[in-house]
């Protein structure tokens, strides 16, 4: 089975000159990207890293990001990335748990990772503008470590449904075949311009961006914070032709308030996933930017792509499609067994796609992959066409009453009011309802009428009064500035809760 590293000698050899990663105006042909992330490999042999050792990256998307996942990669190491937001503790808590000897930070979160990884033991390399200069004095450990069908490439950190954050073990076969899934789907190749504004530390960029992009020798452009007009600029600036995102950043280009002056023709689509995206949402981004918005599914633990919409085969707005070759699904009762057509169940997976376990926690691995399914804990159902649609969250899920209420099914129509902006329902502990519905949500910038407040408030919450059932319509609507969000812009809902 070949390396993941594999795709980056081959586009190497294919297009040497070609593009690779870019950020604004610096560069990194192919040809480059490969030598250096051989030095990388130089250098961990140097070091005394071990095959199989644990090495963390914790960076935003900059052109030395991919410089080391592909040097650990091709060294024969296991790549464990983190959010360059995390605390020391919690650096501590994902170097140890990992048991990694060695970090490399980006210099800019040294202040915290630092702490971190003395508490941990681990070695620090900074990722500064030196790290290129000092691998040049590296030999370039050209051979490409063969890996195994099921060695693990990368540990990706997820907090799953509970608990503490677990390290799901991705294999190098998981990650190409989900690349490559994913790369026909979307149909890239040489030529292609990909958005690379989803963090590479999380599954969604790091398949659908970067080893999307550098197994079809395409160019990822980078946006290291995410800024809607900024993103524009890009889009119009290095002709970007897929633009990969999660529902918030769509909300953000829509209202980017002079987004009419950028040209964005070069769009061919854009591809959503990691969070529902609103169908209010799909059809203001497609009537204004002119591409379609294809929903995709999948998680952490599954590589992540396991359905999609298809550009030209079948696609349903608001549905996450079918499922995508390779993938199997099953919706599940809670007996685990799969339930009727067209009702809701547990969505389950099998398949290549889907990861080894959870590092180092067989428990968490038994009750999250059983009878060799893995259970999401995504409730789901499926169409008379077989397209599958996604509910909620299990967890999200409010019981009001002796009733289901899917927060998703209330937020959807928050959205189609035109002072919202954002939208979030959640379930408050109530003594008569045993949980009631509340709304929180952020206003658009041109938000129309100059309503006090509480009286927008209420307007809103009659307007989802009228067209939802009584039990589902939230008894409190509350304004606020914005809502809290995730590192790839997912919104978090235990946050709001608390
Ligand atoms: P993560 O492991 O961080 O990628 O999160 C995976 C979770 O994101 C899934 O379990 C779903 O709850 C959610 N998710 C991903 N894609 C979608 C989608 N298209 N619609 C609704 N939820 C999604």
């Amino acid at each position: 089975m070949p390396n993941v590293a594999s795709i980056l000698r081959n586009s190497a050899a294919a297009h040497p000159d070609a593009i690779a990663i870019k950020l604004d105006d610096i560069e990194l042909s192919y040809a480059a990207l490969d030598q250096l992330s051989a030095k990388l490999a130089g250098m961990l042999a140097a070091k005394g890293i071990a095959k199989g050792d644990r090495v963390a990256i914790v960076s935003p998307n900059i052109p030395q990001m991919p410089v080391v996942y592909y040097g650990i990669l091709r060294y024969g190491a296991v790549v464990v990335p983190l959010n360059p937001l995390l605390k020391s503790r919690e650096v501590a808590y994902h170097l140890q748990d990992s048991q990694t000897s060695l970090v490399f930070a980006w210099e800019g979160v040294l202040a915290e990772v630092a702490p971190g990884a003395e508490a941990a033991g681990a070695d620090l390399i900074s990722i500064d503008a030196l790290l290129i200069p000092t691998l040049s004095g590296h030999e370039a450990l050209s051979p490409i470590t063969e890996a195994a069908g099921d060695d693990t490439a990368v540990i990706l950190y997820t907090s799953g449904t509970t608990g503490r954050p677990k390290g799901a073990e991705l294999t190098h076969s998981n990650l190409l075949g989900n690349a490559e899934v994913s790369r026909s789907l979307h149909d890239v190749g040489v030529g292609d311009v990909i958005f690379g504004g989803l963090p590479f530390f999380h599954i969604f960029g790091q398949t659908c961006a970067l080893n999307e992009a550098i197994m079809s020798g395409a160019t990822v452009t980078l946006l290291p914070r995410f800024d809607p007009a900024k993103a524009l600029e890009i889009i119009q600036r290095d002709q970007v032709t897929i633009f990969e995102g999660v529902p918030t950043m769509y909300i953000g280009l829509l209202r980017v308030p002079d987004r009419e002056r950028f040209d964005l023709s070069s769009l061919k689509v854009a591809v959503s996933g990691g969070a529902a995206l609103p169908l209010e949402v799909l059809r203001e981004f497609e009537s204004a930017f002119g591409a379609p918005i294809l929903e995709g599914y999948g998680l952490s633990e599954t590589s992540p792509v396991v359905s999609f919409n298809q550009r030209d085969g079948i696609r349903k707005a608001g549905s996450i499609g079918t499922a995508v070759r390779g993938a199997q699904l099953r919706i599940m009762n809670d007996d685990g067994e799969p339930v009727a057509a067209g009702e809701v169940g547990e969505m389950a997976v099998a398949g290549p796609y889907v990861m080894k376990g959870y590092w180092r926690n067989p428990e968490a691995t038994a009750a999250a992959i059983r009878d060799g399914w893995f259970y999401t804990g995504d409730l789901a159902r499926q169409d008379e066409d077989g397209v599958y649609f996604i509910v909620d969250r299990k967890k999200d899920m409010i019981l009001r009453g002796g009733y289901n209420v899917y927060p998703r099914e209330v937020e959807e129509v928050l959205y189609q009011h035109p002072a919202v902006a954002e939208a979030a329902v959640i379930g408050r502990p109530d003594p008569d309802h045993g949980e009631e519905i509340i709304a929180v949500v952020a206003l658009k910038a041109d938000a129309p009428g100059a309503a006090p407040p509480e009286q927008l408030a209420e307007e809103i919450r009659d307007f989802v009064k009228d067209r939802i059932a009584a039990y589902k319509y939230p008894r409190e609507v509350r304004i606020v500035e914005a809502l809290p969000k995730g590192p790839t812009g997912k919104i978090l809902k235990r946050e709001i809760k608390a």
